[in-house]
């Protein structure tokens, strides 16, 4: 398998460590072993899965399934998929609108979500939309991942039998200068008019991602989340009343290897405790509900995702303790 190039077989290279246990080198054992294993990419998406299992009880996301586009050009520098999918590679409109038929046909699904990392960035969405509705007229489309903006809400609006119960945005930082520091470039006016639009257009509920323990981060920029959230919800008030709702999901930041943003430390989980005390105390208000994992869950994952093989025997313990899906409810 070494001999595969982009084949990384770990039990055939040694690993040195440095006194403090830090990483010191990597070398191959056996010639066949590569120094330096090139990356490669799949430069056409192979065809999409249209004969999946069908299971026979209810699971959460029961619909078929396309992926459109693999990769995203955005480059937040906190993400990793962003990172390691490049390049952006698109699905043709003529493969979706077949694959659909097919899923349906096989499936006899009634809903297709339409999957990428940023949907609202594959060119010509609104028409491959269109046309999948004026072809199949009985078909749901669900669109994860779309960016903030009045083209999203138009997009979301297009959607044939969609019920507007809820649309989800990740501003992730509430001031403009952490945003532009994590290259999530949205700009508080963009922000505050797509939630207008979607109060507009009828939605009464909006979903809002945050993360916490950005790099730079300081008590201001939490300060800013409450600013942002608390506008949007005047928006939502003046346009739906107390109907109107704000479903806040915080999330703490993990550094992820391959990023801009590999090397830097985690957020103490004291300090990230005040900081969700602060936010849970300001956001207590009628129309808002706001929910965040156990931040000993993200410090977990940190270390799992900066670890190299030595994690193989921690791991192992664990499962010997009796850890078996533990993050599964
Ligand atoms: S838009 Fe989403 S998928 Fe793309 S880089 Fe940003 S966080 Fe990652």
């Amino acid at each position: 398998m070494a001999t595969i190039p982009g084949i990384y077989v770990p039990s055939l290279y040694h690993v040195e460590y440095q006194a403090d246990g830090s990483f010191k080198s990597i070398t191959p054992t056996v010639a066949q072993a590569k120094p330096t294993i090139q990356r490669r990419i799949v430069t056409k998406l192979p065809p999409p899965v249209t004969k999946p299992v069908v299971p026979y009880i209810e699971v959460v996301h029961d619909r078929g399934a396309i992926e459109i586009q693999r990769g995203c050009n955005r480059g937040c520098r906190f993400c990793q998929a962003g990172i390691i999918y490049r390049p952006v590679r698109e699905r043709s409109q003529s493969e979706v609108v077949q694959a659909a038929g097919e899923l349906i046909a096989n499936c006899g699904y009634n809903e297709v979500s339409l999957v990428s990392l940023s949907t609202s960035d594959y060119a010509g969405i609104d028409e491959l939309v269109a046309n999948l509705s004026h072809r199949y007229h009985n078909l749901s489309l669900s669109l994860p991942s779309l960016r903030i903006d009045s083209f999203s809400v138009r997009l979301m609006e297009a959607l044939p039998s969609r019920r507007k119960t809820g649309l989800t945005f990740a501003p992730e930082a509430g001031s403009e200068r952490l945003r532009r520091s994590i290259n999530k470039n949205t700009p508080e006016d963009e922000l505050l008019k797509t939630a207008a639009a979607a109060f507009d257009r009828g939605w009464i509920s909006l979903k809002l991602y945050f993360m916490l323990g950005l790099p730079t981060e300081t008590i201001d920029d939490i300060e800013d989340i409450i600013q942002l959230v608390d506008k949007i919800r005047s928006l939502g008030r003046k346009a739906k009343g107390k109907r109107s709702r704000l479903r806040i999901s915080l999330s703490t930041f993990v550094p992820k290897p391959h990023t801009p943003f590999q090397w830097v430390a985690q957020v103490e989980e004291e300090q990230l405790n005040s900081k969700r005390e602060l936010l849970n105390l300001r956001l207590h208000r009628k129309g808002i509900s706001s929910s965040w994992p156990d931040p000993k869950a993200s410090l977990l994952e940190a270390a799992l995702s900066r670890g190299d093989r030595q994690l193989g025997k921690v791991i192992h313990r664990a499962w010997q303790l009796g850890s078996t899906f533990d993050a599964w409810s």
